[in-house]
């Protein structure tokens, strides 16, 4: 459990571009080496084509030269959606925090959030 991410977090998610839905969504993501990056969701008049706050954090890492393993936890202002499990997957991530349905901060592994994962197989 890391607060101090979420409270970040929470912070960025005013930074938002979500014009549609007025549904801000922040997320900050804690690489090994201490390096932090920030994300938020971006919606488009196309409703389909946004992008989730998990999604632009964990690409801001991986511009800055990130791969999976590299990242240690993410903290994110919502629940992360199916397709963002994904994704946190794929980054082997070792803890997830968020805010739970009633408001208190849960933390999970990734596998804990999406059991029996698909995996491009080897
Ligand atoms: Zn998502």
């Amino acid at each position: 459990m890391n607060e101090e991410l979420l409270a970040r977090a929470e912070a960025v998610a005013a930074r938002a571009y979500a014009p549609y839905s007025n549904y801000f969504v922040g997320a900050v993501v804690r690489a090994r080496d201490g390096r932090t990056f920030e994300g938020v969701n971006v919606e488009n008049a196309a409703y389909p084509l946004g992008v989730c706050a998990e999604k632009t954090a964990l690409a801001a890492a991986v511009v800055a030269g990130c791969r999976p393993g590299d990242l240690a936890e993410i903290a994110i202002t919502a629940s992360p959606c199916g397709g963002c499990r994904q994704w946190l997957y794929e980054f082997r991530l070792d803890q997830v925090t968020f805010r739970d349905g009633n408001g208190e901060p849960v933390s999970y592994t990734p596998a804990d959030l999406l059991p029996e994962t698909w995996d491009l197989p080897a």
